[in-house]
Protein backbone atom coordinates (compact mmCIF):
# COMPACT_ATOMS: atom_id res chain seq x y z
CA UNK A 1 0.00 0.00 0.00
CA UNK A 2 1.24 3.22 -1.00
CA UNK A 3 1.97 5.84 1.90
CA UNK A 4 -1.08 8.05 0.65
CA UNK A 5 -3.12 5.42 0.09
CA UNK A 6 -2.23 4.63 3.79
CA UNK A 7 -3.17 8.29 4.63
CA UNK A 8 -6.46 8.76 2.93
CA UNK A 9 -7.27 5.43 4.81
CA UNK A 10 -6.91 6.75 8.08
CA UNK A 11 -8.45 10.35 7.54
CA UNK A 12 -11.79 8.31 5.86
CA UNK A 13 -11.65 6.01 9.01
CA UNK A 14 -12.22 9.13 10.98
CA UNK A 15 -14.17 11.22 9.23
CA UNK A 16 -16.64 7.86 8.79
CA UNK A 17 -16.14 6.63 13.01
CA UNK A 18 -15.13 9.84 14.30
CA UNK A 19 -13.60 9.41 18.22
CA UNK A 20 -14.76 12.00 20.55
CA UNK A 21 -17.39 13.11 18.98
CA UNK A 22 -20.56 15.22 20.94
CA UNK A 23 -20.57 17.85 23.29
CA UNK A 24 -20.84 17.67 27.14
CA UNK A 25 -23.56 19.69 28.96
CA UNK A 26 -20.75 20.36 31.77
CA UNK A 27 -19.78 24.12 32.73
CA UNK A 28 -16.31 23.11 33.46
CA UNK A 29 -15.58 22.56 30.20
CA UNK A 30 -14.02 25.68 27.76
CA UNK A 31 -16.22 26.07 24.27
CA UNK A 32 -14.54 27.21 21.17
CA UNK A 33 -16.34 27.07 17.70
CA UNK A 34 -14.77 28.41 14.88
CA UNK A 35 -16.02 28.58 10.86
CA UNK A 36 -14.07 28.30 7.61
CA UNK A 37 -16.74 29.75 5.17
CA UNK A 38 -14.57 28.90 1.96
CA UNK A 39 -15.79 25.26 2.67
CA UNK A 40 -18.45 25.74 4.71
CA UNK A 41 -16.68 23.90 7.92
CA UNK A 42 -18.40 24.40 11.37
CA UNK A 43 -16.66 22.76 14.10
CA UNK A 44 -17.02 23.54 17.94
CA UNK A 45 -14.19 21.94 20.15
CA UNK A 46 -14.46 21.21 23.79
CA UNK A 47 -11.83 21.14 26.27
CA UNK A 48 -11.72 20.20 30.31
CA UNK A 49 -8.45 21.59 32.04
CA UNK A 50 -7.27 20.77 35.35
CA UNK A 51 -3.87 21.26 36.18
CA UNK A 52 -2.34 22.05 33.50
CA UNK A 53 -3.99 19.19 31.57
CA UNK A 54 -6.29 18.48 29.16
CA UNK A 55 -8.27 16.19 30.98
CA UNK A 56 -10.97 15.68 27.93
CA UNK A 57 -11.45 16.83 24.22
CA UNK A 58 -14.97 16.97 22.33
CA UNK A 59 -15.77 18.18 19.31
CA UNK A 60 -18.76 18.28 16.89
CA UNK A 61 -19.55 19.77 13.80
CA UNK A 62 -19.91 19.94 9.65
CA UNK A 63 -18.11 20.05 7.15
CA UNK A 64 -15.68 18.41 4.70
CA UNK A 65 -14.10 14.98 5.38
CA UNK A 66 -10.18 16.55 5.56
CA UNK A 67 -11.91 18.70 8.61
CA UNK A 68 -14.17 16.08 10.83
CA UNK A 69 -11.24 13.33 10.29
CA UNK A 70 -8.94 16.54 11.15
CA UNK A 71 -11.17 17.23 14.39
CA UNK A 72 -11.61 13.57 15.24
CA UNK A 73 -7.49 12.84 15.39
CA UNK A 74 -7.16 16.38 17.35
CA UNK A 75 -9.74 15.34 20.01
CA UNK A 76 -7.18 11.65 20.71
CA UNK A 77 -3.84 13.92 20.00
CA UNK A 78 -4.73 16.61 22.67
CA UNK A 79 -6.76 14.60 24.92
CA UNK A 80 -4.50 13.67 28.61
CA UNK A 81 -1.69 16.07 26.85
CA UNK A 82 -0.28 18.53 28.92
CA UNK A 83 -0.98 22.14 27.96
CA UNK A 84 2.57 22.95 26.63
CA UNK A 85 3.01 19.96 25.04
CA UNK A 86 -0.46 20.39 22.88
CA UNK A 87 0.16 23.93 22.56
CA UNK A 88 3.69 22.51 20.58
CA UNK A 89 1.53 19.82 18.81
CA UNK A 90 -0.45 22.13 17.45
CA UNK A 91 2.19 24.44 16.05
CA UNK A 92 3.86 21.29 14.69
CA UNK A 93 0.63 20.84 13.15
CA UNK A 94 0.23 23.96 11.26
CA UNK A 95 4.04 23.68 9.96
CA UNK A 96 3.13 19.93 8.48
CA UNK A 97 0.06 21.45 6.80
CA UNK A 98 1.90 24.17 5.54
CA UNK A 99 4.69 21.91 4.08
CA UNK A 100 7.45 23.06 6.69
CA UNK A 101 9.86 21.44 8.91
CA UNK A 102 8.16 20.26 12.15
CA UNK A 103 9.16 18.52 15.16
CA UNK A 104 8.68 14.72 14.56
CA UNK A 105 10.09 13.75 18.19
CA UNK A 106 6.55 16.03 19.15
CA UNK A 107 3.78 14.89 16.41
CA UNK A 108 3.86 11.57 15.07
CA UNK A 109 1.13 9.13 14.57
CA UNK A 110 -2.26 9.71 12.94
CA UNK A 111 -1.58 13.59 12.55
CA UNK A 112 0.62 12.56 9.53
CA UNK A 113 -1.69 11.68 7.69
CA UNK A 114 -2.44 15.02 6.82
CA UNK A 115 0.64 15.59 4.94
CA UNK A 116 -0.49 15.73 1.55
CA UNK A 117 -2.39 18.73 2.32
CA UNK A 118 0.40 21.11 2.16
CA UNK A 119 -0.07 20.45 -1.77
CA UNK A 120 -4.10 22.05 -1.91
CA UNK A 121 -3.43 25.08 0.17
CA UNK A 122 -7.11 26.02 0.32
CA UNK A 123 -7.71 22.65 2.37
CA UNK A 124 -5.17 23.87 4.79
CA UNK A 125 -7.93 25.46 6.82
CA UNK A 126 -9.94 22.64 6.76
CA UNK A 127 -7.63 20.50 8.53
CA UNK A 128 -6.51 23.47 11.10
CA UNK A 129 -9.73 24.46 12.08
CA UNK A 130 -10.49 22.03 14.90
CA UNK A 131 -6.88 22.46 16.09
CA UNK A 132 -7.07 26.13 15.87
CA UNK A 133 -10.07 25.98 17.87
CA UNK A 134 -8.10 24.01 20.34
CA UNK A 135 -5.21 26.38 20.74
CA UNK A 136 -7.66 29.33 21.49
CA UNK A 137 -8.91 27.32 24.18
CA UNK A 138 -6.16 26.65 26.05
CA UNK A 139 -4.37 29.67 25.36
CA UNK A 140 -7.11 31.64 26.95
CA UNK A 141 -7.15 28.86 30.02
CA UNK A 142 -3.52 29.88 30.15
CA UNK A 143 -4.35 33.73 30.23
CA UNK A 144 -7.01 32.92 33.03
CA UNK A 145 -4.68 30.98 35.30
CA UNK A 146 -1.62 32.98 35.00
CA UNK A 147 -3.61 36.38 35.43
ZN1 LIG B 1 -13.34 21.86 4.51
Amino acid sequence: MSIDSLYRQIIMDHYKDPRNKGLKNDENYRTINLVNPSCGDDVTVQLLIENGMIKDVRHTGTGCSICCSSASVMSEELKGENVDVALEKIDAFNLLLTGKDFNDEILKGEALAYMGVSKFPARIRCANLAWHAAKEGVLKEKEENNG
